[in-house]
């Protein structure tokens, strides 16, 4: 009975484990096709078992897989949008940081200035003009008001200073000096002898030297091409001999108009010379006074829109000079830069 009980016990034992183990077999396998097969989302059973046997992806996974590329893309095109733009934050903090130690410096050198456009000041202004410079309106009429769409990173000016050399021409020049600025000087043949050494540090400075006529008398000088070539040609002769510069850059006296004929300009045009008129009148010479400043300040507001060079006309004078520290604060302070005319320019001139 023991024998028996145990004889069945066994087979029992074995049968039911012989189904245990074909039940745990179906099961794994059924799991396995799940984890392989049906990884990414939850779909049915049916689904994952026809797509394993279809051995192609899901649409849905098709989907994901673009998507999943499309993100990849954008993401990738966010990054290189943000390199982008941090380089270009660079670039714009790089330009202003050579910006402001170009400019900083200059200003920082002079006490606040003085210099204001008040109505005041520059209503004086219309005083009757001398003998001496008649034409101070050409540019002014061409200049609409508003400001420019598109301001340009540097503005520049041409400071010119007429007559000299003179006793006053080395503090000029250390005036523009500490400004970074440089200059032209039209000069008069006597001048250019009397103060030979002024000519020189001109020179050395980097400002243009130009000829500026030997008489200064407009009857004399406009007598004839013949005398207006004679001056120039002695003018130039004279410089070249004390500075070792052969300027053909020169400023008529009282400028061009209305003294220039068509003949004159051909004659001085045909032996190379480059006659410069300005397009902004100091007046340094009628008013005698810091005056001459608000006025230059006053005209360079209107010339706000100009196309081609700014030229200021100055004069070697005492009372320039006074002044001159205060203009090229304001300039400076506005973003002006001055540089001195060069031969390849095209000389600005009045309309005959
Ligand atoms: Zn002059």
């Amino acid at each position: 009975m023991r024998n028996l009980k145990k004889g069945w016990s066994k087979g029992t034992l074995v049968v039911l484990l012989a189904i245990g183990f074909v039940y745990l077999g179906v099961f794994l396998s059924h799991h396995f096709q799940e984890i392989t097969v049906n990884k990414p989302i939850n779909h049915s059973k049916n689904e994952t078992i026809n797509r394993a046997i279809a051995k192609g992806p899901a649409p849905e996974e098709i989907i994901e897989d673009t998507d999943d590329l499309r993100l990849e893309k954008k993401e990738r095109i966010r990054k290189q949008q943000e390199q982008a733009i941090a380089w270009r934050i660079q670039l714009e903090r790089e330009k202003s940081n050579v910006k402001e130690s170009t400019t900083k410096e200059p200003a920082a050198a002079k006490p606040a200035t003085n210099a204001t456009t008040s109505s005041e000041q520059t209503t004086k202004e219309s005083k009757p003009a001398q003998s001496e410079q008649p034409n101070t309106q050409p540019a002014q009429s061409e200049q609409p008001n508003t400001p420019p769409a598109n301001p340009v990173p540097q503005k520049t000016v041409y400071l010119t200073f007429d007559d000299g050399p003179s006793v006053f021409s080395g503090q000029i020049i250390a005036l523009l000096e500490k400004y970074r600025y440089k200059a032209t000087f039209f000069m008069i043949d006597g001048n250019i002898r009397r103060y030979p050494n002024a000519v020189k540090l001109m020179v050395q400075s980097g400002e243009t030297v130009g000829l500026h006529s030997v008489s200064h008398n407009p009857k004399i000088f406009y007598a004839s091409a013949a005398s207006i070539i004679a001056e120039l040609t002695q003018n130039r002769n004279t410089l070249k001999e004390i500075s070792g510069v052969d300027s053909y850059i020169m400023r008529t006296p009282y400028g061009s108009v209305p003294y220039m004929t068509e003949e004159y300009r051909k004659a001085v045009h045909d032996k190379g010379y480059l006659m410069w008129d300005w397009n902004i009148d100091s007046r340094d010479w009628d008013y005698k006074d810091a005056r001459y400043v608000n006025s230059v300040i006053t005209q360079l507001n209107q010339l706000a829109n100009h196309n081609g060079p700014i030229v200021i006309l100055l004069h070697e004078r005492r009372e320039t000079l006074a002044h001159l520290p205060q203009l090229l604060d304001f300039l400076s302070k506005q973003g002006w830069m001055s540089k001195a005319i060069d031969s390849s320019m095209t000389p600005v001139q009045f309309k005959p």
